[in-house]
Formats: C-alpha cells, sequence, structure tokens
C-alpha cells in the first residue's frame, strides 16, 4: 500500500520513457516518486527498445505493488527536410529556396522534402515553419516540379527537421503504412492508452479503430491536438476518441504561441463537461532537462494547467533523456498538491450542478462529492465494475480522493489516468457489509482516514454487474458493523 500522499495528489503525471528512465532501478524510482502513467513515444527509439521498456514497467510495477498505466503514442505523419549536402545548410533572409519531393541532396537553394503530395497540398502565400519555428520562408510561386519560397527569418537548417505549413490541407490518408505497422506493434503490447498524432478530424480516429476491430481489440485512443485543423473540429474529435492530449509543442508552431494558452484553456473545458480526461502536454519542467530546479515560469505553468481542470500533466525529455527524470516527477507532484489544495471545490461543484442530468447514476456520483464536501468526509470510494461509477464521481471533481475499488485488473490502467481516481484491485464482496468494510479498510490502510473519519460510498446494486450507480451511503470508519 502507498503512503497517504500518493492517495491525496489528485492530478496524474505522465511521464515519457526513454533512455534516460526505461531501466528497472530508474523506473522503480520514477513509479515510487509519482509516475502514474509510462509513455512509449514511437517517434523516438526502436520498438524493441519500447518493448524492453514495457516489460521493465509491468515487471516493476508488479513487484512494488504499484499500479502503472501503459500509453503508447503512435507517431503521425509529420514532414521533414530529406538529405542535405553535409548533413545541414544555412538559409539566408531573403533568397529564394525551391521544395522538391524528388530524393535528392539538398543544398541552400534546392530542398528536399518528405511531403508525398506537396504541389497539391501547398499554396502560393502559405507560410513554411522550419525546425519548430526556428525558420520561416513564404511560398512564391509553384509549377510542375516544386514550390519556391522565399526566406523570411534564416538560419542554420539540418537534414531531418520537422516542416509544417499551418493550416494545410493534407491529401494523403492518415494511416500509412508506417502507422499500420506501429498500430499492429502497439496492439501486442497490451497498452491501457493509444495516443495518435497529428489527427486533424474524427475520420482519422475512426481510421485507427476500424484497424483495432479486426484485431478484436479495443484500446481508449487519445487524440492529440496539435494541428490548426483538430482545433477546427475538435468536437466532433472528442465524441469519437475516449481522451484528449494538448500537444503544446506541435501545436505552438501550427498556431501563434500566443494563442496557445487559450487554446488549452478552452479545450480542457470541453474535455471536463464531456468527461474525458484531458492531458496538458510539453515542456511543462523543461529547464529540468539539464538543471535540478525549474524556472518559476514552469511550476506556475503546471499549477495553472491544474486550475484550468486538466487530468494530468506530462514530461516528455524531461523524463525520457533529461539528467534529473526523479527530481522532475517529485517537483511535479510537489506543485500539484499545492495548486490541488486551491483549488475552488465548492465553486466547482455548483458550477458542474448544472451539468446534471436528471439519471440515477448522475445524481448519485454527483451527491457523494457533494456530502463528501458538506460532511468534511476523507474520501470517495466507488466500487466498480466497468470503471463508470469512479469516472462519473471523477467528473464532479470531490475534495477528497476517490478510491476507486474493482475485481476487474482490466480497468485498473484506464482508470489511473483520470483526475483523483485511485484504482486498487479488490475481491468481489459477497455482502454489503463486506464491501463496506473493505472501504473502510483501504482509506485505513492508505492513511487518508482515521477511526471516526467519514466516508462516501457509491455503487451500484447489485453488485458485480456492470451497470447504473445508484447507492450512496455514509460510513464511520470503526463504525462498519453498526
Ligand atoms: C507535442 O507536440 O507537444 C507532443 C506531445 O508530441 P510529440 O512529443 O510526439 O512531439
Amino acid at each position: 500500500m502507498r503512503n497517504s500522499g500518493y492517495y491525496l495528489r489528485r492530478t496524474k503525471i505522465v511521464c515519457t520513457i526513454g533512455p534516460a528512465s526505461g531501466y528497472p532501478a530508474m523506473l522503480q524510482r520514477l513509479i515510487k516518486s509519482g509516475m502514474d502513467v509510462a509513455r512509449f513515444n514511437l517517434s523516438h527509439g526502436t520498438l524493441k527498445e519500447h518493448a524492453a521498456y514495457i516489460e521493465n514497467v509491468r515487471t516493476i510495477s508488479k513487484n512494488i505493488g504499484i499500479n502503472v498505466s501503459i500509453l503508447i503514442d503512435l507517431p503521425g505523419p509529420k514532414y521533414r527536410i530529406g538529405r542535405l549536402a553535409g548533413g545541414q545548410v544555412t538559409l539566408k533572409k531573403g533568397n529564394l529556396v525551391r521544395l522538391t519531393t524528388k530524393d535528392i541532396e539538398g543544398n541552400d537553394g534546392l530542398l528536399p522534402v518528405t511531403l508525398p503530395n506537396l504541389l497539391q497540398d501547398i499554396n502560393t502565400g502559405d507560410t513554411v515553419i522550419l525546425d519548430d519555428g526556428a525558420m520561416r520562408m513564404k511560398v512564391q510561386a509553384k509549377d510542375r516540379d516544386g514550390v519556391d519560397c522565399r526566406v523570411i527569418t534564416g538560419g542554420l537548417l539540418r537534414q531531418g527537421r520537422g516542416l509544417v505549413v499551418p493550416g494545410m490541407k493534407i491529401s494523403t490518408p492518415f494511416l500509412t503504412d508506417q502507422l499500420k505497422e506501429d498500430l499492429l506493434f502497439a496492439i501486442k503490447q497490451r497498452p491501457d492508452y493509444l495516443a495518435l498524432s497529428f489527427v486533424t478530424s474524427a475520420d482519422d480516429i475512426e481510421s485507427v479503430k476500424s484497424i483495432l476491430k479486426k484485431n478484436n481489440v479495443s484500446i481508449p485512443i487519445i487524440a492529440k491536438i496539435e494541428r490548426t485543423e483538430a482545433v477546427s473540429a475538435f468536437n466532433s474529435i472528442l465524441n469519437n476518441t475516449e481522451g484528449i492530449m494538448i500537444a503544446r509543442g506541435d501545436l505552438g508552431v501550427e498556431i501563434p504561441l500566443q494563442k496557445v494558452p487559450m487554446i488549452q484553456k478552452d479545450l480542457i473545458k470541453k474535455c471536463n463537461r464531456a468527461g474525458k480526461p484531458v492531458i496538458t502536454a510539453t515542456e511543462m519542467l523543461e529547464s529540468m532537462i539539464n538543471k535540478i530546479s525549474p524556472t518559476r515560469a514552469e511550476a506556475t505553468d503546471v499549477a495553472n494547467a491544474i486550475f484550468d481542470g486538466t487530468d494530468a500533466v506530462m514530461l516528455s525529455a524531461e523524463t525520457s533523456i533529461g539528467k534529473y527524470p526523479v527530481q522532475t516527477v517529485k517537483m511535479m507532484a510537489a506543485i500539484a498538491r499545492e495548486a490541488e489544495k486551491k483549488l475552488p471545490y465548492e465553486q466547482i461543484l455548483a458550477e458542474r450542478r448544472l451539468w446534471l442530468e436528471r439519471e440515477t447514476d448522475e445524481l448519485i456520483s454527483y451527491n457523494a462529492c457533494q456530502t463528501a464536501y458538506s460532511l468534511r468526509a476523507a474520501a470517495v470510494v466507488a466500487y466498480t465494475q466497468s470503471g463508470s461509477t469512479a469516472i462519473r464521481i471523477s467528473h464532479y471533481r470531490p475534495n477528497v480522493p476517490i478510491i476507486a475499488l474493482t475485481p476487474q485488473s482490466k480497468i485498473i490502467g484506464k482508470l489511473l489516468l483520470y483526475w483523483g481516481v485511485r484504482p486498487i484491485l479488490t475481491v468481489q464482496p459477497s455482502s454489503f457489509e463486506q464491501f463496506f468494510s473493505l472501504g473502510s479498510k483501504v482509506c485505513q490502510d492508505s492513511g487518508i482516514a482515521q477511526p471516526g473519519d467519514l466516508i462516501i460510498i457509491a455503487a451500484g446494486i447489485p453488485m458485480g454487474k456492470t451497470g447504473a450507480t445508484n447507492l450512496l451511503k455514509v460510513e464511520r470508519i470503526g463504525d462498519e458493523t453498526k
């Protein structure tokens, strides 16, 4: 059983695993420091390395008895600069540069690019952004062989760097052969979540779901929002996905940076309303890649994402290749705990009351949170088969931990991403009494409740069946036999 700090932290921490963290001793420290979700970004490293990291996470998690969710992040269609003479060229402001799809070695006047339908997808007047915003060009003209651009901001361009055209309608299908191959690898790893990069529409997600279906698997999908089109099509993407990642890295290249904070707030609000988990990602504690402490701005960014309503905060290079993965996770957990103490729980409950539908399961879940707040209870305990009781309670953001007791091991990884939910595998209770005393015991063992404290219990009756949440019980610890 973990210490109470683990149960008291509501915001989930997603850590990207790489060479700095994929080995057993480090994974053990990361899990103990607060990693809830291990992310494997297939854009980097080999499939063999990722398979080994995943196995390590599973082994360590089992050995130390702390659950970890597995998220595999599939690279989408990212476009890049091809081979360059000497590996790099200098682009000079004002110069004309031609883009081509030919497989040639480029120079400072001719750049090969991996955008298959270059001539169709790029138009005169478009802006071409290179290397995550370091350089910019404007498209002047195009002909049958290539596209001519004027360099607006020059710099040193290395081969393989990314190329982005904000707002570009891509005519090539989302599901490339590479993505299919990565997807088959991911299916074999049995992850709790799959993240999809560069989605632009609900159809992109559907195309991946149809492959999952053909393989007789159902894996929740997190759509990464990093393209202008994904922001425009957000509502339909959200309807067709199980979660969202606000991938601020690539998003901040496509969209003027000053707009990113407002988009973050807006998307988080929509995810909260839909009851779907949202991850705020990228550069959250970036300076900790090389330094032992973050900047004030970074610490504030993590706290602000929590005030915005995010379910999870993510670390990328900080934990995959950084020098201080453990310190970074500890720092993130500490910032989260402080921010969560100041969340306006009463106001959130009042606002979300307006979301309530006249459904028993919604009313019970909401009232579990309201009762916990009013009676100053120590925890809400949800008994859940499918996870839905705990997820509904998370939707209303109680001011205490949500202990999700479940006999279903397969839902543990899914629940780990939801705000406030701490899933625990239990036996199937054979009676109400056994169930109530199980709730009391877990809350005491975890240190979040003491004899005399109240806990709020929510469940669906009959137990053991997946169905509606219809029971709400106030239990005093130490009182369970009365
Ligand atoms: C991002 O762009 O912010 C992101 C999370 O995606 P990736 O790490 O794959 O670049």
